[in-house]
């Protein structure tokens, strides 16, 4: 318990010089500022990054995928304009941080992630520092997970070619989307469903993901 504590408490010089640069780059959503001061990156790492954790870099976690940057992280989630009590799904848990962040903006988190050793992972780290999440679903994300739709928000945190329809019919209207479009670079888009059939696209610059797949059915 102690452990725990102390665990959560360190690093907090080093957060806020995060929080600082986030800034300086350009975030300004009060509450994803706050998230980032708060939230223990190195705990959803391999503990011999430790010491790189509130940089500002994607690292390496388990199955040859990525932590995202805390830029790009921050950058999403503030695009998402989440509120707390909007229903949000996130494709591509991997270490659970991004989770994280989402949680503590809205109490309505779904996550879905398809490799099995990541979702274990996340989940467990997630519960153990006490962050909420309504579902950590394992499986594919591509089709989005309809059974819980609509959202009100879906947030995308692996490269697509394309635009799966089906994650647009998952909206609620007034809902957003963002999710990085392209195949070896992506640009970031958000789109809003703004009625039954219409939606309104935004870019906001380029990216680097891994890639979302599709498992074969
Ligand atoms: N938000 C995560 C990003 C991890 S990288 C973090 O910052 O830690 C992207 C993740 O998307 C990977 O874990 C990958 O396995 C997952 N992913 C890719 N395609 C997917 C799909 N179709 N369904 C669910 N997860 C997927």
């Amino acid at each position: 318990m102690l452990d725990k504590f102390l665990d959560l408490n360190k690093h907090v010089g080093r957060r806020n010089q995060l929080v600082k640069k986030l800034k300086s780059k350009g975030i300004t959503s009060d509450i994803v500022l706050y998230a980032i001061s708060k939230i223990p990156r190195h705990l959803f790492m391999d503990k011999a990054l430790e010491e790189y954790a509130y940089n500002d870099s994607a690292y390496p976690i388990d199955e040859e995928q990525t932590i995202s940057q805390p830029f790009t992280v921050a950058f999403q989630t503030q695009l998402l304009k989440l509120e707390k009590n909007e229903k949000v799904l996130e494709i591509g848990t991997g270490s659970g941080y991004q989770t994280a962040i989402l949680s503590l903006i809205s109490n309505k988190v779904y996550t879905i992630e398809r490799h099995h050793k990541l979702f274990k992972k996340s989940k467990k780290t997630l519960s153990s520092l006490g962050y909420r999440v309504k579902k950590n679903i394992f499986g594919d994300g591509y089709d989005g997970f309809l059974s819980e739709a609509p959202y009100n928000a879906i947030l995308v945190t692996a490269g697509s070619p394309i635009i799966p329809k089906k994650l647009l019919n998952q909206l609620s209207i007034g809902g957003r989307i963002v999710i990085p479009v392209g195949e070896k670079k992506q640009i970031m888009t958000r789109l809003i469903r703004t009625d039954e059939n219409k939606f309104e696209r935004e870019s906001f610059g380029e990216f680097r993901f891994v890639p979302l797949l599709k498992n074969k059915k």
